[in-house]
């Protein structure tokens, strides 16, 4: 049997109760590995500060000095709840150290975890600057026996492709290379890194496989699903789960669109239709239109990879489409409550992409404040966590540090992040402090009979 097909026919095997038993708690004495992790962004710190709880010895490598100066003196540069804490457990307890030399990262090291960022490129494809960089240095660096981890989200193919360089350059066919794709949601990282659904462990060779398992069942408290496969599988399946989820939240906005008209809403509906299993509850919340570092970059690098191929993929082309158009929705919302544009005071409460992180990297509120500001409004803003950045992607907005002066002398206020202090202000404060009573709440996270006893036109998503 080819390699290739014993691995297809082991996913196989895996995918069964077996592997679901094989993916307990080790119950044997504990062995932790010395881990290398290269990127100190959301995946990376998260996971080597995780796997450094689950009793692994964990350098992170990152280049940023910046960054790496903050982290190590225990400080996050982003915002992701209780990961300062574990860090600076992790670090205190000596199990934990940042560093900038890759070199000394993956001294005498079992494992190296890739995660650095793989943003859109120009044309739409993953740029893999950041990872070819390093591989080229690991491919003269890496020790035969080491494993090399792809778990940055990487183009289908990319393992085979850095496999067949480590041959070519350096002759490195002794290194095993990886995927092991992260699911995490940035916002509840930490939680998620410790109760993953299941994790992906794709590669060509049993040892290697067995050896991350390892790495990982070390610190599990439950079983969890180890699904093996190979490395083009484990990386399908990380784009299909982000177009998949992308389809439904598109999906779903678009219900709201036609609920609104004919009066129906759409929280009811999604909340029938999603007690169907075959549905499910998840990711039915109508919005402003789905953004963050992810699912935009990576719908891009899957309709490439179809046109590539001359696959045309129809479906995740609409729902890409169908998110533009979600915007401008919104953007129509408040220009409808508000009446003219230019001219008008817009308070505005939330920039980040979702609640309860500081990432802003393809935030609905950059497109739809855009085009409020292009259109002559005055946009007052406030985010409770919405990092540095915010100056460069939205240069015509003026922050404010304090959630009721966005509404001071306001025309409309417009919610865009659901962070659950937003609900808890004084929105009848709010309501006598404007200069017009419209808000327009594109996350449905208020009561609107609450907001229409005070005086407010409340417009939401799909409720109307
Ligand atoms: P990020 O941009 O926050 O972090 C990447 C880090 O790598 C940065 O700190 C950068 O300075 C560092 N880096 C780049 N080149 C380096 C080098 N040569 N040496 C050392 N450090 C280097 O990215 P992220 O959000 O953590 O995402 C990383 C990958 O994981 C991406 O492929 C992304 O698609 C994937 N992913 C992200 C999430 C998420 O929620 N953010 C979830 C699942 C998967």
């Amino acid at each position: 049997m080819k390699e290739r097909d014993k691995n297809i026919e082991n996913s196989k095997k895996d995918s069964s109760a077996d592997s679901l038993e094989s993916a307990s708690p080790l119950s044997g004495p504990l062995r932790g590995e010395k881990i290398c992790v290269i990127g100190a962004g959301f995946v990376g710190t998260v996971t080597a500060s995780g796997f450094a709880r689950f009793g692994h010895e964990v350098v992170c490598v990152e280049k940023d000095d910046k960054r790496l100066s903050l982290l190590r003196s225990g400080r996050i540069p982003f915002y992701e709840r209780d990961l300062e804490q574990l860090v600076k457990t992790e670090m205190s307890g000596g199990r934990l150290m940042f560093e900038s030399d890759l070199e000394k990262g993956i001294e005498g090291v079992k494992a190296v975890f890739l995660t650095v960022g793989t943003p859109s490129s120009n044309g739409g494809r993953a740029d893999l600057t950041a990872l070819q960089e390093i591989i080229s240095f690991l491919s003269k660096k890496m020790k035969p026996g080491q494993i090399l981890v792809i778990k940055s989200t990487v183009p289908v193919g990319t393992a085979n492709m850095i496999k067949k360089y480590f041959s070519e350059n350096g002759n490195r066919a002794d290194i095993e290379v990886v995927n092991n794709p992260e699911f995490l949601r940035e916002g509840n990282a930490v939680y998620d890194f410790f109760n993953p659904h299941r994790i992906v462990i794709g590669g060509n060779s049993t040892g290697a496989i067995e050896t991350i398992s390892h790495i990982y069942k070390m610190g599990m408290t439950r079983p969890v699903p180890i699904f093996t496969t190979n490395n083009e599988t484990a990386e399908m399946i990380k784009y299909a789960s982000n177009v998949y989820l992308a389809t439904k939240v598109g999906f779903v906005n678009e219900l709201a669109r036609l609920c609104d008209r004919v009066g129906v809403n759409t929280m009811e509906v999604a909340r029938v239709i999603g007690a169907d299993p075959r549905i499910g509850q998840e990711f039915l919340n109508p919005g402003p239109g789905w953004g963050g570092s992810c699912l935009p970059k990576d719908l891009r690098e899957f309709i490439g990879l179809g046109d590539s191929l001359g696959v045309s993929l129809h479906i995740p082309r609409a729902v890409s489409e169908a998110n533009l158009r979600q915007f401008e929705h919104v953007y129509r919302k408040v220009k409808s409550l508000a009446g003219d544009i230019k001219g008008a005071r817009i308070g505005v409460l939330g920039l980040t992409f979702k609640a309860n992180t500081s990432d802003l990297r393809e935030s609905p509120a950059i497109p739809i404040l855009t085009r409020l500001i292009e259109n002559g409004a005055e946009v007052i803003a406030y985010d409770p966590a919405a990092d540095g950045e915010v100056i460069d992607l939205l240069p015509g907005i003026h922050r404010v540090d304090d959630p009721y002066e966005t509404a001071v002398g306001s025309d409309c206020m417009l919610i865009l992040t659901e962070w659950s202090d937003f609900q808890l202000l004084d929105w009848g404060r709010i309501s006598e402090t404007m200069k017009n009573k419209n808000i327009v709440d594109a996350r449905n996270i208020l009561a609107p009979e609450l907001l229409k006893r005070y005086g407010f036109n409340y417009a939401s998503i799909g409720q109307n």
